[in-house]
């Protein structure tokens, strides 16, 4: 496709991967962010092998590798009898996999850094509101209803409460999930295992987690993402019942984590993060390409969110890459992206209850059934394809061959090792 003019709404991993692909590969792009000034919300991820293909095909694998912390499982065993209830490794697959835990700001810097490096603009103090599409271009309404100027196409990376997707083929709009999260980045305490996801569960409404997320940059010191599931409808409740009250029960359930709780000094600290839960049937529309939360989002629970948004940004830009018009640039898009973006969405759906809810049922099914399965191969590589973003290839059909981790593997080890001497 000749040079075209491209806006890309929203400076979240969705938005500025895509903008950086679609700049190297010759097109006009402005990213446009509600935000003066763009910054991350939230604490901290897991980057998937497949999220961090699409790092390595940027460029930016190694700072982020710099930032991160190697995952190489995730284990969460139940609260009160200490029966391991999920141990998923990535080795168990035998290719070098791993996943790199990273705080937000630091995978927003990366890709934020890189962007202003290649002279992309980004437009900020814009909350987008409306498409407007006319015979040869398309025009973003903000919401006053002033019109921002007149684009060739529209990439909708503003997120799950995106407005541009309801100008989308077939629109649908998140259903709230009953429970969502406290979240904190705190510094890091010795006794956890620092290349794991740790959790302790008490049935499926009690779920806390340790992750290791790296620093925010080099040299700078160690943090932990710290987690406590809980429905935002019993948020003020907790509230009203004190922090004292709310730490003595994590501290119950879990005393190694005494070194995280002393670091909340109050409910301030702690991020109430809602879930909700949507896919769109066609992420596309008229000159609208959609990617990421905007086109899907749900529970963090499989961990794939952000993975997923770095490989639409691949798809998108491949689609461009190979095609001549704009409609058939979409086609492409969506369809390069149905089988994998279906498929996790429908395992987080179908898995998330057994993790938060309020069933008995489930989470004994998780503990006594579940649990002894996962076991037997072939449970474990599946569940480890599960976790890894692999179960449905996701490489292919947006133009990527997985990483070799063996080349790579002894940088990750080294980043570790350089941060704990
Ligand atoms: C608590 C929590 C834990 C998670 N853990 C994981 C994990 O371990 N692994 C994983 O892969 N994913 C995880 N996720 C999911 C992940 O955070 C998201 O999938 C990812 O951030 C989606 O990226 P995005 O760029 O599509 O959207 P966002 O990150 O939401 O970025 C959207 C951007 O658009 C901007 N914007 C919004 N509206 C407008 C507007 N109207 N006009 C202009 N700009 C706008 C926003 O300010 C923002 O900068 C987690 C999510 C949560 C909430």
């Amino acid at each position: 496709m000749h040079s075209i003019d491209i806006a890309v709404v929203g400076a979240g991993p969705a938005g500025l991967a895509a903008a950086l692909m679609l700049h190297a590969s010759g097109h006009r792009v402005t990213v446009i962010e509600r935000f003066e000034t763009p910054k991350p919300l939230g604490s901290g991820l897991i980057l998937q092998p497949t999220g961090l293909t699409v790092l390595h095909h940027l460029g930016l694998y190694e700072r982020i590798l710099a930032r991160g912390s190697r995952i190489d499982r995730l284990f969460g065993t139940d609260a009160r009898s200490g029966r391991a209830v999920l141990d998923v490794r990535y080795r168990t697959q035998g290719k070098g996999r791993f996943g790199i835990g990273i705080h937000r700001a630091a995978l927003f810097g990366v890709l934020h850094d890189a962007a202003i490096a290649a002279g992309i603009p980004v437009v900020t103090g814009v909350d987008v509101a409306a498409l407007d599409v006319g015979e040869s271009s398309a025009r973003l309404l903000d919401q006053a209803g002033r019109s921002v100027g007149a684009f060739d196409l529209v990439v909708d990376a503003s997120g799950a409460r995106s407005c541009l997707k309801s100008f989308a083929a077939h629109p649908a709009e998140p259903t709230p999930l009953a429970y969502g999260a406290f979240w904190a980045s705190l510094d890091w305490r010795a006794g956890f295992d620092p290349n794991a996801l740790t959790q302790r569960y008490r049935r499926a409404s009690v779920m806390i987690g340790v992750l290791p997320i790296g620093r925010v940059s080099p040299g700078e010191r160690e943090q932990a993402a710290f987690f406590w599931s809980l429905k935002p409808d019993d948020a003020d409740r907790v509230v009203a019942g004190g922090l004292d009250a709310w730490k003595g029960r994590v501290a119950a359930l879990w005393p190694e984590t005494e070194g995280y709780l002393d670091q909340i000094r109050s409910f301030e600290d702690l991020t109430l993060a809602h879930y909700g839960h949507h896919t769109l049937r066609v992420p596309a529309g008229r000159r609208l390409a959609v990617i990421g939360d905007a086109a899907h989002s749900t529970s963090p629970q499989l961990g794939q969110g952000a993975n997923m948004a770095l490989l639409d940004a691949m798809a998108l830009s491949h689609a461009i890459d190979r095609s001549g018009a704009i409609p058939d640039t979409l086609d492409a898009y969506a369809r390069a992206r149905r089988w994998h973006v279906r498929a996790f969405q429908a395992m987080s759906w179908a898995f998330t209850p057994f993790y938060q809810s309020d069933s008995t049922i489930l989470p004994f099914i998780r503990d006594r059934i579940v649990a002894t399965f996962a076991k037997i191969p072939p449970a474990p590589q599946i569940l480890a394809a599960m976790v890894a973003g692999t179960i449905v290839d996701p490489f292919a059909t947006v133009g990527l061959r997985e990483h070799d981790w063996s080349l790579t593997r002894h940088k990750a080890e080294a980043a570790d090792e350089i941060e704990l001497t």
